[in-house]
């Protein structure tokens, strides 16, 4: 099932119980606007390279559309589709005041030096500019795009405008208006969810052993985060291999040595054993996090999963047939919207403070975040309690409802 397909679904699921008008349902169901762009390059040996660009912009009667932008040769309109809407369901879950939106060009930025992938991303500003705006649409990191991208979409936008318009995007460098904080922030966030679930379950998380898939900025913070309250990291992954430990890792070493090893990867970390995907996603431990990839929790491995919890720290770990499996089986699992939503609580944070022109510590900053995701996790909690839903389905009827009734203030169905 493609992610867009993937996304529908989920919304679907909690949809049918809260008796949408079809008309509600289709405007829900489909992005408000979705532009595709020609993104040439000249590159530096001459030749002439076109890339496609995206950017769809599925719902913004809560604000405006919030998303990131990828880099991968494989972004495409339907995987920009699905994400976009994960965006409008995520924003709505924590009651941030955003929609939802994203975006990405086809391209292999591995091929680029660094001067192209500059041109590269100057061009697909100009070509989205039209659209987006500080209140209108606003981007940010994701795959393959960081806070230098940032810098140079900034710089682009602020030309294009003729004014300062540094809130028309966050992740940014905090040298131009970036905010303390925002680099951890998924992973703060993720930690957070993750230690509020083991409060409400009445678990130590001293005695909680975790395996998190991907040690890039959501996987290696979160682990940093849940290692630093206690828990046993006992294997974590990147694209270069699986490392265990039943001992337990030390993250921040780890950290350390990705500082400076070749592509920033874990291979050739010396105190770990080496482990296969599988054996991480399947291994023997209480709680699993993916924070790599889409489609990792499928029906084909989902019986195989040993952990009661998993904290979905990446976007779309888990395929519907992956979750209606692990549903079946008790798995207590957190949804992407919920659990990786602290990255854009603080770019909602960082925008705030862009149009305030008034910036916070950090203290400000993670006591914030930690409210948001405290008020939101426990709301979502409590609605599935109350209504015996998954946290999934109880997560989107929330950011739904929120979703709908922003709509109809506005008259746009009446
Ligand atoms: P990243 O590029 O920093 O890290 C990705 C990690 O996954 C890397 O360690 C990479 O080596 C690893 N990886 C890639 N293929 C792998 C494989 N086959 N097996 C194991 N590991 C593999 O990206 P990120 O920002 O950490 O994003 C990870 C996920 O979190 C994505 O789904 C992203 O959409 C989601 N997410 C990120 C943020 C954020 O603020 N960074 C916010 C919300 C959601």
């Amino acid at each position: 099932m493609s992610l867009a397909a993937a996304t529908k679904y989920f919304f679907e699921q909690a949809a049918q119980g809260l008796d949408l008008e079809p008309g509600v349902k289709q405007m829900l169901e489909t992005p408000q606007r979705e532009l595709l762009v020609q993104v040439p390059l000249v590159k530096e040996d001459g030749t002439l390279e076109v890339y496609s660009g995206f950017r769809v912009q599925h719902n913004d009667a809560r604000g405006p559309f919030k998303g990131g932008f990828r880099f991968h040769p494989s972004v495409d309109l339907d995987e920009v589709r699905g994400l976009a809407a994960l965006m409008t369901w995520k924003c709505a879950a924590v009651n941030i005041p955003y929609g939802g939106g994203k975006g990405g060009v086809a391209v292999d930025p591995f091929t680029l030096n660094k001067r192209e992938l500059k041109q590269l991303t100057r061009t697909f500003v100009s070509k989205i500019f039209p659209i987006i705006g500080q209140k209108v649409d606003v981007p940010a990191p994701d795959v393959n795009t960081n806070a230098e991208v940032m810098g140079w979409f900034v710089d682009k936008a602020n030309e294009l405008a003729r004014d300062d318009v540094r809130g028309i995007v966050t992740g940014k460098p905090i040298g131009i208006g970036g905010s303390l904080g925002r680099t951890e922030a998924t992973g703060r966030g993720v930690a957070l969810t993750t230690l509020r679930l083991l409060k409400w379950l009445g678990k130590d998380p001293t005695k909680m052993t975790v395996a998190v898939q991907g040690f890039g900025n959501n996987g290696s913070w979160t682990a940093y985060y849940l290692h630093q309250a206690g828990c046993r990291i006992v294997a974590v992954s990147d694209v270069s291999g699986g490392f265990g430990n039943e001992e337990g890792l030390d993250i921040p070493a780890m950290m350390e040595y990705c500082k400076t090893s070749d592509k920033h990867l874990l291979a050739g970390y010396p105190d770990a054993d080496p482990i296969s995907n599988a054996e991480l996603l399947e291994g023997k431990v209480d709680i699993l996090i993916p924070a790599a990839l889409e489609n990792q929790i499928t029906k084909e491995n989902a019986a195989r999963i040993q952990a009661p919890i998993v904290i979905e720290a990446a976007n779309a770990p888990t395929t519907p047939e992956g979750d209606a499996i692990l549903n079946e089986r008790g798995i207590t699992l957190v949804p992407d919207i919920l659990a990786n939503a602290g990255g854009v609580t603080v770019s909602y944070f960082e925008w705030v403070q862009n149009l305030q022109s008034f910036y916070w510590d950090e203290d400000t900053v993670n006591t914030h975040l930690t409210n948001i995701m405290h008020k939101a996790f426990d709301d979502i909690w409590n609605l599935a309690k109350e209504r015996d839903l998954t946290l999934r389905t109880a997560a989107y009827t929330i950011a739904i409802e929120r979703v709908v009734e922003a709509m109809k203030m506005k008259g746009l169905f009446v």
